[in-house]
């Protein structure tokens, strides 16, 4: 074991952060208090949303947001193979099929035409993914959702602080996820959060997250009954965020922007540490967008080269990844029958990439030290 060793995300928790949690440990609600709306507020003003509904995952938030579109057994999403499993897997829990489409060979983000042309009668959502932190090409998308007739949605879970076209990530779709991992932007510990523009949507989520259970007296099928009256109107599932989490997640939000800058500078000090090294290419952001930074992704230019240099960085102590593997190239997804070839840029995408280190506390000291270790190995690894 090398004695070194920089992960390639952290959180970054700090004093107050801990104060926040440690005081509704002391207060009457551990959870389904008063701090989930007011990080659901927080999270819906970073998104430019009308309604944030916390839940206890992103995974959770995918199943809510499908389920809120009424998506089941028979239909199909759309969507994009360079991410986490989760965002197939939240299809397959309603019985629905997700249709993987190609990506961009440059960004990894789906493609609009070739989402197009996996659309069948069955599609019932296109699922875009903001893979890395940039948001996707939604502009295209959009148009292509509202000429089949089906829901445009966001797996957002990368680009919290991100922005397109100048307007907050989270805020392209008719509905997009966040994820509050404690890789990503900020967290909750464990925790998600479905966000929308549509009260039909966002009162689906929070009845879903509650066991189908529905208290608003707005929304109840009689009216007619007294306040301590509630429906349980349709089967959901205790996907709830606790108080504690959402204050963490409160206390987060507040240091969004210093986490967002300090991701920038990280990547603006990778890209030009790397502009000149031969065998590799930095990540691109398309000029109309913003990237929140999730991941910063280096692909080798020959794929060969991407498993030594992934071993060279290891034995140095530099805690690379891969994101992702195509998500029909797992086993369980080759059993249901999706096979390779499927997705061919995809593929070579997948297979010549590696995430370096990138998260808001990483030191001026790690930062440097990858960098350097980065240059020596692609020398060194180009050069054989
Ligand atoms: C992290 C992530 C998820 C799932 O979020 P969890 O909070 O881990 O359940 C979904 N999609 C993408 C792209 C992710 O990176």
């Amino acid at each position: 074991m090398p004695d070194r060793y920089v992960p390639y995300g952290h959180q970054l928790i700090e004093e107050d952060d801990i104060d926040a949690v440690a005081a509704v440990l002391r207060s009457d609600y551990l959870t389904t208090g008063p701090m989930i709306g007011r990080f659901e507020a927080a999270v819906a003003a970073a998104t430019g949303t009308r309604h944030a509904v916390a839940v206890n995952s992103g995974t959770a938030a995918l199943h809510a947001a499908y389920h809120a579109l009424g998506i089941g057994p028979g239909d199909e999403i759309v969507t994009s193979p360079i991410t986490f499993a989760a965002t197939g897997n939240a299809a397959l829990y309603l019985g629905a099929r997700p249709v993987f489409a190609d990506v961009d060979s440059d960004t990894g983000l789906l493609d609009p035409a070739a989402a197009e042309a996996a659309m069948t009668p069955r599609t019932k959502a296109l699922v875009a993914v903001d893979y890395t932190g940039t948001p996707a090409s939604y502009d295209a998308l959009a148009d292509l959702a509202t000429r089949r007739g089906v829901a445009l949605v966001a797996d957002a879970a990368h680009s919290l602080g991100g922005s397109y076209k100048g307007k907050p990530a989270g805020g392209q779709a008719l509905v997009s996820i966040l994820s509050f991992h404690p890789v990503k932007t900020i967290t909750t510990g464990e925790g998600g959060a479905i966000v929308t523009d549509s009260d039909a949507i966002a009162g689906s989520a929070s009845r879903f997250r509650t066991h189908g259970i529905e208290r608003d007296q707005e929304r109840l099928v009689d009216k007619t009954r007294p306040a301590w009256y509630h429906e349980m109107q349709e089967l959901g599932y205790n996907y709830r965020l606790t108080d504690f989490q959402s204050a963490l997640g409160l206390s987060q939000m507040a240091k969004l922007p210093r986490f967002l800058a300090r991701r920038a500078e990280v990547a603006r000090r990778y890209s030009e540490a790397f502009a000149d090294l031969a065998g590799i290419e930095t990540p691109v952001v398309p000029p109309d967008r913003v990237s929140a930074w999730h991941l910063y992704v280096i692909r080798t230019s020959d794929p060969a080269l991407r498993d030594p240099l992934f071993e060279a960085l290891r034995a140095r102590g530099i805690g690379v990844q891969v994101h992702y593997i195509p998500v029909y190239m797992h086993p369980y997804y080759r059993g249901l029958g999706y096979a390779a070839g499927a997705c061919p840029v995809a593929e070579r995408f997948s297979a010549s990439c590696i995430s370096l280190p990138m998260f808001a506390g990483l030191s001026e000291n790690d930062l440097d030290y990858t960098i350097e270790t980065v240059r020596r190995a692609v020398a060194e690894v180009v050069g054989r």
